[in-house]
């Protein structure tokens, strides 16, 4: 039997499919393919009954066509250099395809973390950004970590306390990793950001009455049945804001420990504290615990979202999925082959790095607000709220007409950093899919929506090598 395709190789495959339908030389494209640099390393811990234990790690820079390098730091056990490849290969067309001016890369430290205490986790996250910077793989302008599968702020706030350590002429030192804690130079909205995105990817999605109804769907993110597996950052706020804000039904969830279904709705915050009291999300009140975690995915809904880790949907289940739609908020969750069998069975495939391109893209504003050493808003709030009433009251001068309080609290209120960071992220993921959407029928129907957003990316890429020219 054929060995199944590695991570990596999956990503090569995927981009070889859009590559022969770009018109560029066959250099040029076996360098946008390939990963510009990568680093493995092993260094000791002292875990906290004083043995010494060594752990690997690794750093992975896929594209420097753009400066800096962007993409997250994961610690499980899974890390190696084929799962750190891919996943650089794909912020560097993540990025392209949200239009953030970074290349890719991706960290990842071969730990499960959940066997370490925080002090032992502080030490092996010091020491890792110790080891970068020794080797020119960590600063505000080469190589910009974030949070990934089991960091997260406090994570950063260690990086960035230990970059600033050894870089004290640095005056952008912050800049040096993102989603840091906000009081540590980190910004609103950030930690939700992925989260945040795949709720307003799909409430795009959802709204093209012509693409739904492809779909034997009706327009609208309300009242779509949604199931999410991985409970975490990303899965959480996904589910989160489907639902209280899309107005979707979450009927099944998907953990580490099991999964439930409850086709009348799950309310997300009632099931993360079930989560947080009992250690589980099994025995939820009005839910059925299912027998298997797996079957979880295989529940009828209308859009499923992956959001724990690569691999989730292969070939071994992907004919059992009983879905419309597919959001790939984790990176990889879809093997190649059974994106492709999904697609023939008419099941839009919304490809990760469209999807969870949220957190790259407020980790962009993060960067350039440390870059301008000011919080986004505060030059310009009481000058609109000052400009916005002095108009509120000429038209109510102009009218006669009084505007209730509420009304002008709404109309006059300037921009917080919140506002902007949402509005930004908004933007931008509703501008990406327009954008794919458009390629994709360009390129005609037999083009999946993956295919069509690595086309786009690639043809990025290669203006960005045309323009600057190639050193030396
Ligand atoms: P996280 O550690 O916060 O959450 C992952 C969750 O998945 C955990 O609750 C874990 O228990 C659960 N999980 C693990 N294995 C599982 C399994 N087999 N079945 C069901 N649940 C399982 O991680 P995260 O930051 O939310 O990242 C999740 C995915 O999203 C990863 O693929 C990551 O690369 C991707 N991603 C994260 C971000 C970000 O901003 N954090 C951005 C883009 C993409």
């Amino acid at each position: 039997m054929a060995q199944p395709l590695s991570f990596f190789d999956q990503v090569i495959r995927n981009f070889d499919k859009a590559a022969a339908l770009i018109d560029e030389p066959a250099g040029l494209l076996d360098q946008i393919k390939h990963i510009n640099c990568l680093i493995h390393f092993t260094f000791p811990i002292k875990r906290d009954d004083g043995l010494i234990e060594v752990v690997h790690a690794w750093r992975s820079e896929h594209s420097q066509h753009c400066l800096p390098t962007k993409g997250g730091l994961r610690y499980a056990v899974s890390v190696n250099e084929d799962e750190v490849s891919a996943l650089a290969a794909l912020m560097t067309y993540k990025c392209a395809i949200v239009n953030v001016p970074f290349g890719g890369a991706k960290g990842g430290v071969q730990i499960d973390a959940r066997r370490y205490s925080v002090d032992e986790l502080e030490r092996i996250t010091r020491r890792f950004t110790f080891e970068l910077f020794r080797k020119n793989f960590i600063g505000p302008a080469l190589d910009v970590p974030a949070p990934d599968f089991a960091t997260g702020p406090r994570e950063m706030a260690w990086i960035a306390d230990t970059y600033a350590t050894l870089a004290p002429h640095d005056i952008d030192a912050l800049a040096c990793v993102t989603a840091k804690p906000v009081a540590q130079g980190g910004i609103d909205g950030r930690v939700e950001a992925t989260g945040r995105g795949v709720f307003f990817a799909l409430r795009e999605v959802c709204g093209i009455a012509e693409d739904m109804n492809a779909l034997g769907l009706e327009p609208g993110l309300e009242g779509k049945r949604v199931v999410v597996q991985g409970l975490g950052n990303v899965g959480y706020h996904a589910a989160k804001f489907i639902t209280e804000e899309g107005g979707a039904v979450l009927v099944g969830a998907v953990e580490f420990e099991g999964a439930i279904a409850k086709p009348d709705g799950i309310d997300v915050e009632a099931l993360m504290a079930h989560r947080r009291e009992t250690g589980s999300i099994l025995g939820f009140p009005g839910a059925t615990d299912l027998p298997r975690r797996e079957a979880g995915l295989e529940i009828e809904c209308d859009i499923l979202i992956p959001a724990a880790l690569e691999n989730a949907i292969t070939m071994e289940n992907a004919p059992r999925l009983r879905t419309r739609i597919v959001a790939e908020a984790a990176n990889g969750p879809t093997s190649s082959e059974a994106s492709d069998h999904l697609f023939q069975r008419g099941v839009m495939v919304l490809p990760d790095a469209y999807t969870n391109a949220g957190g790259v893209t407020v980790s962009y504003f993060e960067w350039l607000k440390n870059l301008s050493h000011v919080r986004f808003g505060r030059m310009e709030k009481r000058f609109e709220e000052h400009s916005n009433r002095q108009i509120l009251e000429a038209v109510e001068q102009a009218t006669g007409r009084r505007f209730e309080p509420e009304e002008v609290r709404a109309i006059v209120h300037g921009a917080d950093e919140i506002d902007l960071v949402n509005s930004g992220l908004e933007q931008t993921m509703i501008e990406a899919f327009h954008e794919i959407r458009e390629l994709k029928h360009q390129l005609g129907p037999e083009v999946d929506l993956r295919t069509a957003s690595m086309v786009g990316a690639i043809r990025k890429v290669a203006t960005a090598y045309k323009d600057r020219g190639i050193f030396p």
